[in-house]
């Protein structure tokens, strides 16, 4: 079925007396449609005089991360999450990186998946996923679905991260606010140019949305993707640091994240010479805590402690441990407090080494210049439990993953300077697809495969 057939009743819009047009409130857009319009986003619009949604559900596929993939360095780190992401977005940033699914003209129904938010909540918890992460496209138009899931997620003790850029009205933000533990936010530029042209959105709402974060107690991260010729000159870096200072709560993390060619926008990869000369730029401004993201190297993304600069916590792209705070949340060499919350909840789980394994399929990966991620995709839900045999070379460091009830997909990184091949084996004969993920943000769509299974 395409899924456009199908859509509910939306939240937040209104009908003007003047000229009888829907408006709706859910982002600062705030699109006018007549029956049978669409809004800007392309997955909201107006059935017969009443505003609907169209993408309830409708998502991209569950993958199992982890929290550093979202931006998020102080709270759990290491914690697996289950992310999920929609179709659609109220942005159309030239250098999307998801812009096979979140620009609705060039999305491929083959990549459109449905959930019931009962099933998400199912998954986690078969799956042993402590938090859910609504991420990728942006949350901001998949909002009834965000809320209702998430509302569950609490009842069910499990963690809600909102990872988004956050150009949204402030009624629908106060509703996130009541059931979202973290916002991870990518604010994009300070310089409201760059948000008008690249983006198609404003800078003030989102500034204004984040200080309503800020004023609350929910745990909040910025991150601001560095754009080769857009926003490397430092000016951006500067004024985003000032502001955060000026702003918000002491301590708030900022990353600042490498860029990779996409969409319309074809520029170089940012260096990481470049991130190096921005960080130095913020903290010269006040920021304690910059993180470099996408970004492969040793010491770049690690938590020191402010007071004795013992490592708290060490992180190579994706991989983290926590070598330098005790079972009290305090460092391990000086005991004084540190800024990260839950820091051994978050502890990545091992599954047990199996008696057995017979591999009925292998797939090995060289990592390169450009690929240091894979996405792992089943092509089926699996119904019985899929297990995954992770290898490392060199050193053949070797890691069993279990996928169970209906998870098909996760990711896996290159967790060292010295690792160069990344070998996976399964325990079924299910096809698995092989997806290179060019950035941490960066969804693969299925016609990104660079690999397919091979039967026993
Ligand atoms: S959420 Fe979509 S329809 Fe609503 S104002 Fe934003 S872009 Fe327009």
């Amino acid at each position: 079925m395409e899924w456009k057939e199908t859509s509910r009743l939306a939240m937040h819009w209104h009908t003007s007396p003047s000229n009888n047009k829907i408006v709706c409130t859910l982002c600062p857009r705030n699109c006018q449609t007549q029956v049978g319009q669409m809004g800007f986003c392309k997955v909201r619009g107006n059935v017969m005089g009443e505003f609907h949604t169209f993408n309830f559900g409708k998502s991209v596929t569950a993958t199992q991360e982890c929290i550093e993939t979202e931006a998020v360095n102080h709270y759990m780190p290491g914690a697996r999450i289950l992310s999920l992401g929609n179709i659609g977005c109220m942005m159309a940033c030239t250098y999307c990186q998801n812009w096979q699914t979140s620009q609705v003209k060039h999305l491929d129904n083959k990549n459109v998946f449905e959930y019931t938010p009962e099933q998400v909540i199912q998954m986690a918890k078969a799956n042993n996923i402590d938090v859910i992460s609504w991420t990728y496209n942006d949350p901001v138009v998949w909002h009834e679905f965000v809320l209702e899931t998430s509302r569950l997620a609490k009842k069910e003790g499990i963690t809600t991260l909102y990872k988004s850029a956050l150009y949204i009205e402030l009624e629908p933000l106060k509703e996130l606010i009541e059931v979202m533990d973290i916002f991870s936010i990518s604010l994009k530029s300070m310089n409201n140019d760059i948000y008008r042209k690249e983006t198609k959105g404003k800078l003030q709402p989102v500034l204004d949305a984040i200080e309503l974060i800020n004023a609350s107690d929910r745990h909040l991260e910025i991150s601001q993707l560095v754009v080769t010729d857009l926003n490397d000159d430092g000016e951006d870096a500067y004024k985003t640091a000032k502001w955060m200072v000026e702003k918000l709560k002491p301590g708030v993390p900022l990353h600042l994240v490498a860029y990779h060619p996409s969409f319309k926008y074809k520029k170089p990869r940012t260096q990481l010479e470049t991130l190096l000369k921005l960080r130095d730029i913020v903290m010269k401004e006040g920021i304690e805590y910059c993180y470099l993201g996408n970004v492969y190297a040793d010491g770049v993304s690690n938590t020191r402690c402010k007071s004795c600069d013992n490592t708290l916590v060490e992180r190579f792209g994706l991989s983290v441990t926590v070598p330098g705070i005790n079972d009290d949340g305090n460092c391990k060499q000086c005991g004084a407090h540190t800024p990260i919350k839950f820091p051994l909840a978050g502890k990545p789980k091992t599954h047990n080494v199996p008696e057995s394994f017979e591999a009925k399929q292998t797939y090995a990966y060289d990592w390169n210049a450009e690929v240091k991620s894979l996405h792992i995709m089943l092509q089926e839900p699996s119904a019985e439990n899929i297990l995954l045999k992770v290898s490392r070379m060199p050193g053949n460091q070797v890691q069993y993953i279990e996928l169970n009830e209906g998870l098909e997909r996760i990711i896996l990184s290159k967790s060292h300077a010295e690792e160069q091949t990344i070998e996976i084996s399964a325990n079924s004969s299910t096809k698995i697809h092989y997806l290179p993920v060019l950035d941490r943000a960066h969804f693969p769509v299925l016609d990104e495969t660079i690999g397919e299974n091979s039967y026993a």
